[in-house]
């Protein structure tokens, strides 16, 4: 019988280089899903850029973000935003943390983004900002303290996407799939907003509308539309992930690291 958790690790992969491949992640931000067998865990890479993310990176974390088996390798510091919201969001299966350049001069500049199109009507109606310095004074701006994280989570409440002053973007999904449209389109969404700025005043789809557009975009038949798009891009760019080194029972999702040599001084 294939291993349905080989498949989910594969996919998660997939989605870490589309995310980078589409312009979403670069070297820094990260993508977790919720275990679907244990929704009291969730899977991540290891430190690393997601365009070069393999089944063999990924690792399973408790909601409270430990490691289910202490890794050999480096961690994202920032896992708190995954785990934090995992547990205050019980219908949400996946996660995206990223400083997309389409969305860092609303970051920064702390105006709103709204969809402003149909495919943008899955961010939702209202974008919250989420500010660190407001609850937490002078940090280096990442989110590494499960309070941080906790703090994230309550302002994301039940929207789709939360916006962090001077840092970034937040964006949650039911399922992976839907968290990667709805990545991407994000940052269309912002793009198209700037842009329609500087030649009039963009204004936001009606709640009416924001509701029936963004059901049209998680639809199965767009879904696997826009999958496949970003799939055969990624492919055609030769970025498509190796398959899992070894078959590994569901519960260890746990990689050693395979380049690093014995011996060899742990990477910061
Ligand atoms: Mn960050």
């Amino acid at each position: 019988m294939p291993d349905r958790m080989n498949e989910i690790i594969e996919e998660l992969a997939i989605a870490n280089r589309i995310l980078g491949h589409e312009g979403v992640i670069d070297a820094f931000g990260h993508v977790s899903i919720r275990d679907p067998n244990d929704s009291a865990r969730y899977l991540l890479s290891r430190s690393r850029s997601p365009l070069f993310v393999e089944p063999d990176d990924i690792l399973e974390y408790s909601l409270d973000s430990e490691p289910v088996t202490p890794p050999d390798v480096q961690q994202y510091s920032e896992r708190v935003i995954h785990g934090e919201i995992y547990k205050a969001r019980s219908d949400v299966m996946a996660v995206c943390h990223h400083h997309a350049p389409a969305v860092m001069p609303f970051a920064i500049a702390g105006k709103p983004i709204f969809p402003v199109f149909h495919v943008g009507g899955a961010i939702g109606a209202e974008v919250p900002f989420w500010d660190q310095y407001d609850e937490f004074g002078e940090t280096n701006l990442l989110v590494v303290k499960p309070e941080e994280g906790r703090s994230l989570a309550r302002t994301l409440g039940g929207h789709s996407v939360v916006l962090m002053k001077r840092h970034g973007a937040t964006v949650v999904g039911a399922t992976l799939r839907e968290l990667v449209s709805r990545s991407i389109y994000l940052c269309w969404n912002a793009e198209h907003q700037l842009r329609a700025s500087l030649i009039g005043t963009p204004q936001p789809l009606h709640p009416g509308e924001v509701k029936l557009a963004g059901a049209i975009n998680v639809k199965t038949t767009a879904a696997t539309r826009t999958w496949e798009y970003w799939s055969l891009r990624l492919k055609a760019a030769g970025f498509w992930p190796p398959r899992q080194s070894k078959a590994k029972p569901a519960r260890r999702a746990m990689p050693r690291a395979k380049s690093r040599a014995a011996g060899k001084k742990k990477r910061r």
